[in-house]
This record gives C-alpha cells, structure tokens and sequence, in this order.
C-alpha cells in the first residue's frame, strides 16, 4: 500500500498549466488491493481529522475550505459522509449550492458563496461552488441570461474572466488565513449509468433519482472539457485541485480524506498555551472554587 502522504499529493493539480483529464483514470485505485487495509487506514485519517480540528477551532487562526465538485452520482455527498463523520458539528458548516435563486441571481456570482465562507478556526464545506458558474452556466449559456447581465460585459473573454475572478477570490482568502482545498471527483460515464439503474432498481435510493440527470448525462463530453479548462485555470498553489478517480467510493472516501488530514497537519493545529498571566488566574479560580468545599 502507498504511503498516506504519497496518496494525497498523488491527484494534486497545483499549476494546472499541462493538466489533462484523460491522464486520470476514474478507476484507479492507487494500486491498494485490498479494501479492508483502505477501511483501517480511513478509520485512522478520520480520528486524526476529529483530533486536528478540534486544535483548529481552539487556535482559531486558520480556516479551511473544502470545495467538492463534481458529475451526477459521483459520490459527493458519500464522501462528506464518511469523511467528516468524527468532526465536531459546532466546528463545521456545509453548504450544498442549489439552482440560484431571483435574489441570488441579482447578486454577482461570488455573493451567495461569500455568505457561507469558514471563519477562522472552522472547516467549511462546499457541496458544488461557485465553479458552477463554469462548469453547468458553460454547458447551459442560457443560465448566463438569467443573470441578466448587461451585453457589453458578456463578451468572448467571459469565461477567462470567471476564472480571474474566481483565482482573485481564492488569492484573497489565502492571504487571509482560510486554506483551499478543491476535490474534482472524476467518475466515468460508464461508472454513472451503473450508480443511476442502482437507483432506479433499489427502492430505498429512487428518492436520490432525478430525470434531469439523465438529460445532463447527455452533455458528458462538454462537462469534461469544461471541467478540463476549469482545473487548467484555477489550479494555483494556494487553491490546489486534487482530481481524484471516483469509481471506487471507498477510494475516493481514503484520498479526500487523506488529503484533508495532510492540509490539516500541514497548519500544525494546538490548543494555544496560558501566557503568565492567565495561569494565575486560573489558579485563582482553582483556589476559589476548592474554599467552596
Ligand atoms: P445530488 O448529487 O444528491 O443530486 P445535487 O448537488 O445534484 O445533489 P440537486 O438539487 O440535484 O443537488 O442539483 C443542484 C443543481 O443546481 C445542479 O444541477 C447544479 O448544476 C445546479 N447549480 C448549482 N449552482 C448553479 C449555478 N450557479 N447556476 C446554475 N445551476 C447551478
Ligand atoms: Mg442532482
């Protein structure tokens, strides 16, 4: 089995520039064959994640932000799931990023993401991002009207700008202590229509069904090269991606998580120690408290 640290740096994009999608194999499994070691070593990343934040919320100094983005069924919501599943509540938030609405719709396309950022000492999770705006507004250029933008500032260059914008963003929140991490998670289109007759043939997943992604899966081809271009653009080394195979879940479920334990301990979390001061007021309040026997 590749060592944890090797796993995590293995899918980073971090200067997108040379970046291709077909180099990544949706079914790789990062040659681990067996699943129970994969099981043992994700147990062990979640009760380092619990531990980490914990030192995070208590130094309050860093905050992380963890973007997930990817096709119908590859797994997001599994893997928030499963990896976040020993975290402290009170020190996490996730936003799922629907269809906007009229109100958000008449803001720029950052505002409703700037609502919902990490404050220091909290991870935040992203379910879908403001990177919709260049991955379903791009496939779907009707979705742009919607926002009614004037002509003159939707020109050909519109995308390029996104991406400016989005990489000023991004600039803008790592100067300002929140750390970046952004999970593609790359499935195959085969691998969906699998996980969609799942859910089609298992009563207790219909809910999950949606004719819509059956129509979207259509646009496969123009998803890919938008997401392609994405990574391309926004990979910087303040807000790396990490392009991570997604037919495997319990792969997927050990590479976020191994990647979040390694962006974790990178900001080398610890409860803050009691200058003078504060230790003899706490000795104080020791002392007061012991008189009340
Ligand atoms: P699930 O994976 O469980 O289906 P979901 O994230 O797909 O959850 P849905 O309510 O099914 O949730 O879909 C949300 C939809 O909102 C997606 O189709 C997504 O492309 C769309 N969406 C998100 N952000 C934007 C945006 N900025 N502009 C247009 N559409 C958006
Ligand atoms: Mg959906």
């Amino acid at each position: 089995m590749p060592g944890m640290k090797e796993l995590a740096r293995r899918y980073r994009v971090a200067d997108g520039e040379a970046f291709h999608l077909a180099d990544v194999e949706p079914g790789d499994r990062g040659g681990i064959r067996s699943k129970q070691k994969a099981a043992a070593a994700l147990a062990a990343g979640i009760g380092r994640l619990a531990e980490m934040q914990e030192k995070l919320y208590a130094q309050d100094r860093w905050a992380l932000l963890v973007i997930l983005q990817a096709m119908d069924a590859a797994g997001k919501d599994g893997t928030i799931k499963h990896v976040m599943s020993g975290v402290n509540p009170q020190g996490c938030e996730v936003t799922s990023f629907k269809v906007p609405s009229p109100e958000e719709l008449d803001h720029d396309f950052l505002w409703r993401s700037s609502r919902r950022l990490p404050a220091r000492g909290r991870i935040g999770i992203f379910n879908r991002s403001y990177y919709e705006e260049v991955l379903v507004v791009r496939v779907h250029p009707e979705l742009l009207e919607r926002q009614r933008l004037s002509p003159e500032l939707v020109g050909p260059r519109i995308w390029k700008e996104r991406y400016e914008d989005i990489n000023a963003f991004e600039r803008r929140l790592a100067r300002n202590g929140t750390r970046i991490l952004k999970f593609f998670l790359h499935e195959s289109r085969d691998e969906q229509r699998r996980r969609f007759m799942a859910r089609l043939d298992t009563p207790e997943k219909n809910w999950k069904f949606s004719n819509a992604d059956v129509a979207e899966r259509q646009h496969w081809d123009a998803y890919m090269a938008a997401a392609e271009e994405m990574i391309r653009h926004t990979a910087t080394r303040h807000a790396p991606w990490h392009v991570v195979p997604a037919d495997h879940k319990w792969f997927t479920h050990l590479v976020v998580g191994e990647t979040i334990v390694a962006a974790l301990e990178d900001l080398h979390p610890a409860f803050p120690t009691l200058d003078k001061e504060r230790g003899k007021e706490l000795k104080k309040a020791r002392a007061t408290l012991a008189a009340e026997e």
